[in-house]
């Protein structure tokens, strides 16, 4: 019999599962509804040997020592700056927006004074967010904020949420700022790392325990009740603590409605030559229907000759009974499915044996770092 059970093999359910295993010593049973653990980190390799992640191209970014040092201690990782480009009306641009796409969009002489004022706005700071370009009261800075917003940011985030920009949380947009240099990291976090063995053998190794036990191909749904009445979970009838990781909506039957997640259809393929494009990633806001193109190899810095795979990813409504975009990948950041999502919050802060995290749990847009921090967090209310 089981101490616990786990419902999800992402970052947030395997972390948690390692530390009850190891540092309590009790013996868990990880559930997970698809094939294969790893959740969306999951890669493999493909038919022409290339090592590719099906769920969308994923790169280990953070600023803290302490998460680093932790995925560290579940295989080798080497030191990784991930560079894009982003083609506005035919033209490879760099991404961040910084110096040099002021000076392509506007040639030397005009560009130079808007540089300038650039500088003088915003003085000491690397980064900002494109709206405070929109929000500034200089003519030549808001319509460069403008210009950004129009070939960029507006058709992108339109695309990739299915909904006008101005309906989604400001903090989405943000997420990629506008550089005030020549700066072209994409990230700018302090650790940026890659996996040497990819991110499934990572997990693997962090579910490789002996008090852990991991049952792929199972929806939770099927074994687990949330019992409304005793506001208790219930494992195939047993009271048991449980930490669930899946869409928090499902886990009581869309009790009050379902909360909204975008997904994607990842589209493979493989050319016949060395590299395809000239970077890791390019975004296409403009492009018809697909917003982002990732080369695998120049994530993972495998040398294979005369092959190369890439994805391409057209965002879609996620609806789990379709063929394509039954994945839930993206909570949809607003204030009205925030409020959704604490009716959710606040009826399972109810159930005594239950534990909901992660990105689909806690309906929040981490990355894999805020994803392992919050599993480390629950994990310290499970030991108190
Ligand atoms: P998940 O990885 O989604 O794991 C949840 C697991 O629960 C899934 O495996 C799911 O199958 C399982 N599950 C759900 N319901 C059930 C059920 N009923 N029964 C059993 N199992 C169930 N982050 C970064 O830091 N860097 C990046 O470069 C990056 N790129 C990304 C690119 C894309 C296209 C996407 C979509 C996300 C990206 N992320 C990135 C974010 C990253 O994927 C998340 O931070 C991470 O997946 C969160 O882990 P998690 O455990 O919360 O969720
Ligand atoms: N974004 C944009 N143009 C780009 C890249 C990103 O407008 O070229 C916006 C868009 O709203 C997107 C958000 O920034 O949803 C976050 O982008 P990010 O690349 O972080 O998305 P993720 O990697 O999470 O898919």
């Amino acid at each position: 019999m089981y101490d616990y059970i786990v419902v999800g093999a992402g970052f947030c359910g395997s972390v948690i599962a390692r530390k009850i295993a190891e540092e309590l010593g009790k013996k868990v049973l990880v559930l997970e509804k698809r094939k294969h653990i790893a959740g969306n980190m999951y890669d493999e390799f493909d038919e022409y040997g290339i090592l590719v992640q099906r769920y969308g191209p994923h790169t280990f970014v953070t600023n803290q020592k302490e998460l680093a040092e932790f995925v560290k201690k579940y295989g080798e990782w080497r030191d990784y700056d991930v560079t894009a480009r982003v083609e506005i009306d035919g033209n490879l641009m760099p991404i961040p927006f910084n110096f040099r796409s002021i000076e392509l969009f506007y040639g030397k002489e005009k560009s130079a004074v808007l540089i300038d004022k650039l500088k003088k706005a915003f003085p000491g700071q690397a980064r900002i967010p494109v709206y405070m370009l929109t929000d500034n009261t200089d003519p030549a800075i808001q319509e460069y904020g403008k210009l950004l917003f129009e070939k960029d940011y507006i058709p992108y985030t339109s695309k990739q949420w299915g909904i006008p920009p101005e309906k989604i949380g400001a903090s989405v947009i943000a997420r990629v700022q506008i550089a005030l240099s020549y700066d072209e990291k994409y990230m700018q976090q302090t650790y940026q790392m890659m996996p040497e063995d990819g991110f499934t053998k990572i997990f693997h190794n962090i579910l490789n325990h002996k008090n852990i036990n991991v049952q792929t191909g199972t929806d939770a749904l099927d074994m687990i009740t949330a019992d409304g009445a005793e506001h208790r979970v219930l494992y195939n009838g047993h009271e048991i603590p449980v930490i669930y990781t899946g869409p928090i909506d499902e886990l009581f039957g869309l009790k009050y409605g379902r909360l909204p997640y975008r997904s994607l259809d990842i589209v493979f393929q493989t050319k016949d030559m060395d590299y395809f494009q000239s970077v890791a990633f390019i975004a296409y806001p403009q492009a018809n229907g697909y917003t982002r193109s990732c080369e695998y190899k120049y994530l993972t810095g495998q040398k294979v000759n005369g092959k190369t795979t890439l994805s391409i990813e057209y965002p879609l409504q996620y609806d789990p009974n379709a063929l394509k975009g039954n994945i839930p990948y993206y909570p949809v950041i607003n204030d009205e499915n925030r409020k959704k999502y604490q009716q959710y919050k606040n009826l399972a802060d109810k159930f005594q044996n239950l534990y909901v995290c992660g990105r689909l749990g806690d309906y929040k847009y981490y990355n894999m770092d805020a994803a392992i921090e919050r599993a480390l967090e629950v994990f310290n209310q499970i030991k108190a």
